[in-house]
């Protein structure tokens, strides 16, 4: 068990482009393994790689919390091939400890991602998991969640940003 330090909003490796995984080779699965650890010690429902300092294109998404029979899904180098339909619903993200507000998503998507053992997979995603999948493929581009925020909640929130970031 190994619990990785979660990287918060103002350190610069969140606003990088994450590299594709070559190969998925121990220390891949290594990384896989901490931020499981380090989702569920946070009670997060979803991590992604940058949120561990690595600019590597993983992330993973873990319901269990609030949905018993959800399957944690690792995904490596996934890639948003549809989306559909609109939803808005309230978003958090452990790199914005406390910060919470409601985001546009597509309702469903239909990603495709290789899994830990290097399989191609593709699945269509629904409600909270299509939702957590969106967000995290968001960070392997660089995208936070308040990149989604109107001039005026970027307003009604800058004193708590300014208190949540580092550097
Ligand atoms: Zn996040």
């Amino acid at each position: 068990m190994a619990i990785r330090q979660i990287v918060r909003y103002g350190n610069p490796v969140l606003r990088n482009e994450s590299k594709p995984v070559e190969k998925i080779d121990d220390k891949v699965k290594q990384l896989v393994q901490d931020m499981f650890d380090t989702l569920r010690d946070a009670k997060g429902l979803g991590l992604s790689a940058p949120q561990v300092g690595v600019n590597l294109r993983v992330f993973i998404v873990d319901l269990t919390q609030v949905d018993f029979d959800a399957e944690p899904l690792v995904m490596i180098n996934p890639e948003i091939i549809e989306k559909k339909g609109e939803v808005i619903g309230e978003e958090g993200c452990l790199s914005f400890p406390g910060l919470y507000f409601d985001v546009p998503r597509g309702e469903q998507v239909v990603v495709e991602y290789q899994d830990l053992e290097g399989n191609r997979k593709r699945i269509r995603a629904y409600g909270l998991t299509a939702r957590a999948v969106q967000h995290e493929n968001d960070h392997l581009d660089g995208v936070l969640f308040i990149d989604y925020l109107s001039a005026a909640q970027r307003d009604l929130f800058a004193g708590k940003l300014k208190k949540i970031k580092v550097g």
